[in-house]
């Protein structure tokens, strides 16, 4: 390689990070901006059992923007990522998702975490604090880590994860499969059940050799004494096919989208509020 060509190169990749790195601050001032002026919201997904009874509902971040409407995560989350922007934003979803379901001990409640909050040594006194503050039992919660965060996991980050599956919480590893998925890890790996990504789902109807390969991943899983979520569920034959390869849980459009906490509660939570009456006194409830 040529000293002139490596030159020229150099100059365009500064220039190009220059304005990534401008870019990112800016977006990372309107995302600061946005957690104070309210624009952040939660919507939340059921996931279902064999009798599509609701067991749980993950909590999935929107951005409402006053210009630019509804912005999905994938676009915001990894300027948050890159930045400190992350813990805070991590620690208003925790707050208001155990806010919202504080009170509903019919279900549980999904929060994802990014890799970067483990990073952190007091996110287990962050976690702790949340759960205090508002009321909801670690049994209740359950952070969802990606598999990429797993495999890659130091020494440090397998302690905190430790000391937060202690307090009661729930560790599910998501979008399992949509890497390279090893099984070999999961033994020492502090974990409570599996989130089968959406990609492979997506194959189960034409894939002789998936459908196998989640069976046996359900086996595998059973042993381990783990559950096992089939998330991305868009038809009716997905969910047959999950059904039968042995996965305990269920999510996607097909049994419910993302949608508002109120929604959530008349569609979802009306049965136990029938059952009962908000006057009835709760005491010695955890
Ligand atoms: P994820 O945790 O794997 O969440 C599932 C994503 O799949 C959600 O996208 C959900 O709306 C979508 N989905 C659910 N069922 C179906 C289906 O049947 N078909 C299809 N095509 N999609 C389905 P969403 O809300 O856009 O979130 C994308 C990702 O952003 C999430 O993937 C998660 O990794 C991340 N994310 C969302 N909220 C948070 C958050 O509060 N914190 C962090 N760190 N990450 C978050
Ligand atoms: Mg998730
Ligand atoms: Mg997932
Ligand atoms: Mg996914």
């Amino acid at each position: 390689e040529s000293k002139r060509g490596g030159r020229a190169q150099a100059t365009v990749f500064d220039i190009e990070m220059l304005r990534d790195q401008n870019q990112d601050r800016f977006y990372e001032r309107e995302l600061r901006a946005a957690i104070l002026m309210n624009e952040l919201e939660l919507a939340y997904q059921p996931i279902v059992g064999t009798e599509n009874e609701l067991r749980a509902c993950e909590a999935l971040l929107r951005w409402r923007h006053p210009v630019r409407g509804l912005i999905a995560p994938s676009e915001f989350i990894p300027v948050a990522e890159r930045s400190l922007l992350i813990d805070m934003l991590g620690e208003w979803v925790l707050r208001r998702a155990c806010l919202d379901f504080a009170d509903e001990p019919q279900s549980k409640v999904g929060v994802n975490f990014s890799a970067n909050q483990f990073k952190r040594d007091d996110v287990v006194m962050m976690v702790e604090r949340v759960l205090r503050e508002t009321g909801m039992p670690a049994t209740r919660l359950a952070i969802e880590i990606t598999e990429s965060v797993a495999m890659n996991a130091s020494k440090a980050v397998l302690d905190r994860l430790h000391r937060l599956r202690a307090m009661g919480i729930h560790i599910s590893l998501d979008d399992f499969g949509a890497g390279h998925c090893g099984f070999s890890y999961l033994r020492n790996f502090p974990v409570d059940s599996i989130k089968i990504d959406r990609s492979f789902v997506g194959k189960l109807e034409e894939s002789e050799v998936d459908r196998t390969i989640l069976l046996a991943l359900t086996q595998v899983s059973r042993a381990l004494g783990l559950k096992i979520i089939a998330e991305g569920i868009e038809t009716e034959d997905q969910r047959l096919i999950a059904g039968v390869a042995g996965c305990d849980l269920f999510q996607g459009y097909h049994i419910a989208r993302p949608q508002p906490l109120a929604q959530i509660k008349r569609d979802w939570l009306r049965h136990r509020l029938e059952k009962r009456p908000v006057a009835e006194p709760v005491e010695g409830e955890a």
